[in-house]
């Protein structure tokens, strides 16, 4: 049974809201009596002292580090408005299935203690979540939007907030929670329409959740100045969607609707909920499936050149960085001149971003580029890039495709392949016995192989390995 709780004071709802608004709050939850000490004036009149300013690496839970455009962070209040929901999202804690005490907080007292946050200086932003209360969805939004409005006209805050909008909103109300947050998101859950039914069955994907994204892409087309930004968010590995589903509406609303972002969040079993057994996704994925979206969004690769990382059921390689398994998949474009290769290509190539890119673009109007320090002063990854590009004075390692040819493996890539490679490989290191330290031509410490903690890792210049067949050294 489900219990909401009124009682307990605001400090308590912040400890417990607070934490249950993301996976991402950092470190453990504090007693309620620090929240009490950190949000009550001392009585001297001293100069507060917000908690993330002593420990600046570890805020407290509740204030959120949010990396903003241009790589920027701000500290953001992050809690939910009540952590009851009436849905039956198989997913969630918070949705009916688990038996435990609820908070809710009033319009008012949200707004007072994120006032005086923010006045405090210990968050510069607002982001605010819920479940849906037995109202409906358009009354629970509708009393997000009362909080903001708070925020906004009698604290009159005029900062960042993020406002989510809960799944079958009213488009009137949509309108109303526009006209006041900084960015909105709709979270969409799971790529299609058949994973949401297992995922969520009480939530409809065109009504509940398209119809509002697609309201507030217009309102904000409509809008002039400073524009809203509207994000959303998969929980992976729950609907046994393939990755290539997710390439698929990523796509539809990055182009749609231009979304600023979709976060990944990698599933987790929840007790007393109908998937409490079902096994979890690796955090790997997620890595991964960001990587795929930084190749879209910012690289702008196609998705034909996106597909070609997937295996065949779909999915990324766990193990390999997208981008490099989309060069290995290329080998006739490899390796680049760093002194001529157009943007494009440099952006294609592994260990080189579009600031490195740019930084090459302008340093070779006026210099020819010859050596990796050079290179590697513009920000190029040096481990990454090196069989990928040739310069004067440098003759490219043989390309990993080149090595796996070396091993006997020069079939059409699959992951499956290379993860059998890499096995072979750490096998024949094994049986070769240690490692001679001083060989890896790369590494800046020849001297110390054994004692190094990054050795035998994937990649790692010194996790070098001796083909059996061939006694040549390749890379593991
Ligand atoms: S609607 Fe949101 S908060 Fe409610 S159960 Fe579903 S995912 Fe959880």
């Amino acid at each position: 049974m489900v219990v909401i709780s009124t009682e307990p004071d605001r400090f308590e709802k912040l400890k417990a809201l607070s934490t249950m608004a993301g996976d991402d709050v950092l470190g453990r939850p504090p007693a309620v009596s620090q929240f009490r000490r950190d949000l009550t004036p001392s009585g001297d009149g001293r100069t507060y002292r917000a908690p993330y300013s002593r420990k600046e690496k570890n805020p407290m839970p509740g204030i959120y580090k949010a990396s903003m455009p241009g790589g920027k962070t701000i500290s953001l209040m992050r809690t939910m408005f009540t952590d009851f929901c009436m849905m039956d999202c198989h997913f969630c804690p918070n949705s009916h299935w688990v038996p435990r005490r609820r908070f809710a907080y009033k319009v008012d007292e949200l707004a007072k203690t994120f006032a005086e946050m923010a006045e405090r200086q210990m968050v510069s932003g607002l982001f605010l979540s819920s479940g849906i209360m037995g109202s409906g969805a358009s009354r629970t939004t509708q009393k997000m939007v009362e909080t903001v409005e708070a925020i906004r006209k009698r604290h009159k805050f005029n900062g960042y907030i993020h406002l989510k909008v809960m799944p079958g909103t009213s488009q009137d109300i949509v309108e109303a929670a526009h006209r006041l947050g900084t960015r909105l998101s709709v979270n969409i859950e799971t790529p299609t329409d058949p994973g949401l039914q297992r995922l969520s069955p009480m939530k409809d994907m065109n009504r509940g959740i398209l119809d509002p994204m697609s309201w507030i892409d217009r309102l904000t087309k409509a809008r002039t100045g400073e524009t809203v930004g509207q994000a959303t968010q998969m929980i992976v590995g729950a609907a046994e969607e393939s990755d290539a589903d997710i390439l698929g509406r990523i796509t539809q609303l990055y182009g749609d609707w231009k979304l600023k972002r979709v976060y990944f969040v990698p599933f987790r079993p929840v007790r007393y909920t109908p998937m409490e057994e079902h096994t979890p996704t690796p955090s790997e994925r997620e890595y991964r499936l960001y990587q795929m979206d930084w190749l879209k969004r910012v690289y702008r690769f196609e998705n034909d050149e996106i597909r070609l990382a997937f295996d065949n059921r779909g999915l990324l390689d766990l193990d390999q960085d997208p981008k490099a398994v989309i060069a290995l998949e290329n080998p006739e474009k490899f390796p680049v001149d760093v002194n001529s290769a157009d943007l494009s290509m440099l952006l294609r190539t592994p260990g080189i971003g579009p600031i490195s890119a740019d930084r090459i673009m302008r340093h070779r109007r006026r210099f020819t580029i010859d050596n990796w320090r050079d290179l590697q002063t513009m920000g190029v990854v040096r481990k990454k890039a090196r069989g990928f590009v040739v310069m004067p004075g440098h003759r490219p390692e043989p390309s990993k495709q080149l090595r796996l040819e070396l091993l006997g493996h020069s079939e059409p890539r699959s992951s499956v392949d290379l993860r059998d490679v890499k096995q072979e490989l750490v096998a024949s290191r094994t049986n070769a016995g240690p490692m001679p330290t001083g060989e890896h031509s790369d590494c800046a410490d020849r001297a110390s192989c054994a004692g190094c903690p990054m050795f035998g890792s994937p990649g790692h210049p010194g996790s070098v390995a001796v083909n059996p067949a061939t006694r040549e050294a390749v890379q593991v």
